[in-house]
């Protein structure tokens, strides 16, 4: 069997059924085995209505007065009608679902597997699933519901999936690393089980074959990757130990450890592909500092790009006085940068060493004369594409070197697979006298008790606050207060302190400015939305107080967090959380812990990844069932693959294979 033919090869499918598939995503036949059931119902514990407890039931009947009316609240219809069996009658109820007035035939029997419940005063079965009793396979003790699109409904994928039933038998291998059949077998087993055991195992071979799409295509960009030719960056040993003698600070050793890897790198006629992750504070700029100077020293230009112009103006002031001491020329490249057309006629012409700019550096007319080094701060702030376009900007025949930084810190996990195809560096360690941040929910009491004095003593100690708030302005679907709000209220609880507010809809230069008050001192309190969240380093702060904390996920607390606690002073955070639902496991979680990676690991388990790379990995993640934090699995098929690819002949063979993990190579390509 072809399993790029079209659905309409099925019995059943005609061209209108075609089309709304085709609108689902499901064009192929391939598509349609793969759209697996959401879940599984049995019908078999069906019991009599007379018999019937409050909480989940499945009863067999007839049912009869079917009608849909609108509900006073707009936007909610209610259809009701009345099921029958021999032993009695129930009420039973489905809300936003009229298609369910004209689904049923009177005359016909149905399973129906919903809640039974008491609702104003009357017993009723709440938006029960339902199924034609002459649909279900009695030999199944299990039946499939698949999620609907538009005009089908979970019974018509269930007839569709019966109609094709002789098919599954024609499927072909995909792997070859499991036994003959097992695929088939378990894409069958997915839509007619007939024990849990074997929706578990069908679950666990499809996962495996998602996970093994996902490792080898991390194997093949790293393979395309070696293929290219980069320009060699010599180590001058002597050079560099004079920029490190003149810091005002010894290097850390996971710092050295970082940058020999980087150098390393760096000298050979392949490009690098490294990710170095470490905490916030942990000191990566300076990796990035000594990386750039090694490639301006050997007559290169590097490129640093950051997410907010905040973050590119505060890396351009710190690096380029540390980095002009030494000859390299810096640049800033923003949005708001003046003579925009000038500097990049100069960055043309080779006379910047190192241009450190936001998206504003990704333009088509921003060309460099020799381009060696990228270096991505914040990596997962940036797409594929602006990634690859930075890439594109090195000369003909060469890629450059490429270096991205994160602090968000990537499980082990999803190293082997998504992000398989990078080295990476780890700074698991953060500069010396750093003590850790206290970190405290708050009640609404302890904010005034506690937080309020603390904020006053705070600023007495001449160090300075920051205050996260949720949004820019106040609007009435939200209840979380604005900047400008809490900013407004606390200048009025504190009016001999110096308050300001920060957002990302400000402009660029209102931005900087604001930003450089709050670095020289000039700004107790900074109330602001998550702009600060990246990478912005103002050691004297030491206070951060997070309201509607539980809006954010683990990474980004962690983050925000961050920008505190980054001189020698004691630093806090406190989390205010709005209404008085229980503190959440993340928030907890946050209380308790400092390090970056196992919060990682919790969030991942908690979110799952979507929510924590979505951006980045826009849609690569959609897996259909792996998980990524199932590291047995992962494990077995990372084996699985390195055994596949020592056979070259292999992807020529599987050519099925190596077709979906293309997709999967482009969009987790880094270079
Ligand atoms: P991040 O890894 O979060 O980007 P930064 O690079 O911004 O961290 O560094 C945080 C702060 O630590 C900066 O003020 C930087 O100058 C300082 N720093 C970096 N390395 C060291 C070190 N080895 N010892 C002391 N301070 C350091
Ligand atoms: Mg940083």
């Amino acid at each position: 069997m072809d399993l790029s033919e079209s659905v309409e090869a099925l019995k059943g499918v005609g061209p209108k059924t075609a089309e709304i598939l085709k609108k689902a995503g499901i064009k192929t036949l391939r598509d349609f085995f793969y759209n697996l059931p959401r879940d599984y119902e049995s019908f078999q514990a069906a019991g009599t209505i007379a018999e019937m407890r409050p909480g989940k039931v499945v009863v067999r009947g007839k049912i009869d007065s079917l009608s849909t009316r609108q509900a006073r609240r707009r936007r909610l219809s209610i259809t009701e009608g009345v099921v029958r069996d021999n032993t009695g009658a129930v009420k039973v109820v489905w809300f936003n679902q009229s298609y369910r007035a004209r689904q049923f035939s009177p005359e016909k029997e149905y399973y129906f597997s919903g809640t039974y419940e008491l609702k104003n005063g009357r017993w009723q079965l709440t938006s029960p699933s339902a199924a034609l009793v002459a649909d279900i396979d009695p030999s199944s003790a299990l039946s499939p519901i698949y999620v609907a699109h538009g005009a089908l409904k979970s019974h018509d994928f269930r007839k569709l999936a019966n109609g094709a039933r002789d098919k599954f038998a024609s499927i072909p291998d995909l792997l070859p690393t499991v036994a003959a059949g097992t695929r088939r077998e378990a894409l069958f087993r997915a839509h007619f089980p007939e024990t849990t055991k074997e929706i578990t195992e069908a679950r666990e071979y499809l996962a495996y074959e998602e996970l093994f799409e996902l490792i080898l295509a991390a194997k093949l960009n790293r393979r395309e990757n070696e293929k290219l030719k980069a320009e060699t960056i010599p180590f001058s040993a002597e050079k560099i130990r004079e920029f490190v003698g003149q810091l005002p600070f010894n290097l850390t050793n996971a710092q050295r450890r970082a940058t020999w890897e980087i150098f390393q790198n760096m000298e050979q006629g392949t490009p690098m592909n490294r990710l170095l992750q470490g905490d916030v504070g942990s000191g990566k700029t300076m990796v990035a500092a000594m990386s750039a100077y090694a490639a301006v020293l050997a007559g290169k230009q590097v490129a640093l790009i950051a997410p907010t112009a905040i973050l590119a103006t505060q890396h351009y002031e710190g690096l380029g006085p540390l980095l002009g001491k030494f000859g390299v020329k810096t640049a800033l490249l923003t949005g708001a940068t003046k003579h925009k057309s000038e500097l990049k006629k100069q960055i043309a012409a080779g006379e910047v060493d190192l241009v450190v700019g936001t998206h504003a550096l990704l333009t088509d007319d921003t060309e460099f004369a020799d381009l060696a080094l990228v270096i991505i701060d914040e990596q997962h702030r940036f797409g594929v594409e602006q990634r690859q376009k930075l890439v594109l900007k090195s000369p003909a025949k060469f890629a450059p070197h490429l270096l991205s930084m994160t602090a968000t810190p990537i499980p082990r996990s999803l190293q082997l697979t998504v992000f398989g195809d990078l080295d990476v560096s780890v700074l698991n360690e953060l500069p010396k006298g750093r003590q850790p941040i206290e970190t405290r929910i708050l009640t609404e009491v302890e904010t005034k008790e506690r937080l309020y004095p603390q904020i006053l003593e705070t600023v007495h100690a001449g160090q300075q606050v920051y205050w996260i708030c949720k949004a820019i302005e106040d609007s009435n679907v939200s209840e979380a207060t604005s900047v400008k709000t809490r900013a407004k209220k606390l200048q009025s609880l504190f009016p001999k302190l110096k308050i300001e507010f920060l957002h990302g809809k400000m402009k660029p230069l209102e931005k900087d400015e604001i930003m450089e008050r709050f670095s020289r001192g000039e700004i107790n309190v900074l109330v602001s939305t998550t702009v600060v969240e990246v990478g912005v380093d103002v050691p004297n702060a030491t206070l951060m107080v997070i309201e509607n904390a539980e809006s954010y996920g683990l990474a980004q607390l962690h983050q925000l967090r961050g920008r505190v606690g980054r001189g020698t002073v004691k630093s806090f955070c406190y989390l205010l959380t709005s209404g008085d639902a229980e503190p959440s496991r993340r928030l907890r979680e946050l209380e308790k812990s400092s390090d970056g990676f196992h919060l990682a690991e919790v969030d991942l388990k908690l979110r799952g990844p979507g929510e924590i790379y979505g951006s980045l990995q826009h849609g690569a993640l959609d897996l259909r069932i792996a998980s990524l934090s199932d590291t047995k699995l992962i494990a077995r098929a990372q084996a699985d693959v390195v055994k596949f690819l020592q056979n070259d002949e292999n992807m020529l063979k599987y050519k099925e294979l190596m077709a979906g993990t293309k997709k999967y190579q482009q969009l987790t390509t880094l270079n």
